[in-house]
């Protein structure tokens, strides 16, 4: 047998722990129909973060970062009925698609979606979770224009209470984020959401790494201690 690859690593863990999803299979085709790239997390990574905001008890999930809302279907089924996940996108076109896969994946009235630049959306949010009494986010999912990374994290600072988790996705970019001579913005932006995760002390974080079908890359996972 020829040594195996990344990829088919990723296909052998998804048919072992992820199974058949034919809701996420037709969010997916309905994201490639819309013309919206295939960006997305992976399955065995929306799982990961399905089984972390479960984990943590997250009834209020803030996503900055839509796409056609494959993610978002994943963070949706962890909060529950009751819950809610708010997400931030900045293409109508994208969250058009999105609003119809949430609806067909039965989240719809669980999710809202927010159309805008998520650096103007984002103190609408602030503003309601103040007025409204429901309170800071239990989790945060950054996954949007990574050269906003350490902006989206102060905002989700401000958002969360000790005990929140902020995630923020694509922080390794194929190792760039390791050269510093990089000329890569993304992997420059990675770098400084790591260091301010670093000097951060409400903050506790590491990343692990990732491999598979999406490339190598990483999730950044930084708890809220203060
Ligand atoms: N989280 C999605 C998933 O896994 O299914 C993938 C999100 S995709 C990597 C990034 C999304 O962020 C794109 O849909 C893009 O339009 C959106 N985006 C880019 N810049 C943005 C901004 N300034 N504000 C809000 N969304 C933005």
């Amino acid at each position: 047998m020829t040594t195996p690859s990344w990829g088919d690593v990723d296909n052998y863990l998804v048919e072992t722990l992820v199974g058949d999803d034919p809701t996420l299979t037709d969010a997916l085709a309905a994201n490639a129909a819309g013309g919206l790239p295939a960006i997305d997390v992976s399955p065995a990574q929306g799982k990961f973060l399905h089984l972390l905001a479960k984990s943590i008890g997250a009834r209020r999930i803030l996503e900055i970062g839509t796409l056609g809302g494959y993610s978002t279907i994943w963070l949706a089924r962890a909060v529950g009925p009751d819950g809610k996940v708010v997400t931030l996108e900045y293409s109508p076109q994208h969250a058009a698609v999105a609003r119809v896969n949430l609806g067909r994946a039965g989240v719809g009235d669980r999710v809202e979606v927010r159309v805008g630049a998520a650096l103007e959306t984002l103190p609408v949010v602030a503003a309601d979770i103040s007025t409204d009494g429901t309170g800071p986010f239990d989790l945060v999912f950054i996954d949007a224009d990574k050269v906003n990374n350490s902006n989206y994290v102060n905002w989700a600072l401000r958002l969360t209470r000790p005990g929140s988790v902020i995630v923020v996705d694509n922080v390794v970019r194929d190792g760039g984020v390791a050269d510093p001579e990089s000329a890569d913005p993304n992997a420059a932006a990675s770098r400084e959401v790591l260091e301010l995760l670093s000097a951060e002390p409400r903050l506790d974080a590491t990343v692990v790494q990732t491999v598979g079908s999406k490339g190598w890359d990483g999730f950044a996972y930084a708890l809220v201690i203060g």
